[in-house]
């Protein structure tokens, strides 16, 4: 297991669509066990594979369970993932590892949906609703498209720089701050 380097706008790997998966082997299983760390040490809530110049459909995401003032929390791996519904629209704050010291106020989808397979090849499902999941989930499989979202901004305005200072205790960090 090792942390990789992520990459920062405008690395053109951001912006192209990644390839399915077809090999469920030990180097999927490796590159997730990096994707996972690499994750955990930039504090982030997600990542694509080709944040870390991976072009395959993989991603990451480790929210705080629900319903519990625990620090617990449910990691989710997805091999081709796919929405397959989105209900509803709601303007949430975002930020991107790959965009550092920024955040912007996007639309995103109330209730989402989602199949994927898990790092054997055997397919899932996910439903997620009015919650970081759901935000991360739109998030991240954006991501494996070449979508950022500063393509889903509510307006040219609502992007804005935030001040560094701020955030150099990432203990202090709300999961409002989080970075997906
Ligand atoms: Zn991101």
């Amino acid at each position: 297991m090792s942390i990789r380097p992520i990459l920062y706008l405008p690395d053109p790997i951001l912006r192209k669509k990644t390839k399915k998966v077809t090999r469920f082997n030990d180097q999927l299983e490796s590159l997730i066990a990096d994707m996972i760390d690499t994750m955990r040490m930039s504090n982030g809530v997600g990542l694509a594979a080709n944040q870390i110049g991976v072009e395959q459909k993989i991603c990451v995401i480790e929210v705080p369970y629900e319903m519990e003032e625990s620090t617990s929390t449910e990691l989710y791996i997805l091999i081709n993932p796919q929405i397959v519904v989105k209900k509803g629209q709601r303007e949430l704050e975002e930020g991107c590892l790959s965009i550092p010291n920024y955040r912007g106020k996007v639309t995103r989808s109330i209730e989402v949906r989602v199949r994927a397979q898990d790092s054997l090849g055997n397919e899932f499902k996910i439903k997620a609703v009015d919650n970081l999941l759901a935000q991360a989930l739109e998030h991240e499989i954006d991501h494996l498209n070449g979508i950022l979202y500063i393509d889903h901004l509510v307006s040219h305005e609502s992007l804005w720089k935030i001040d560094e200072s701020n955030h150099a205790d990432s203990e202090h960090l709300s999961l409002f701050d989080h970075q997906i």
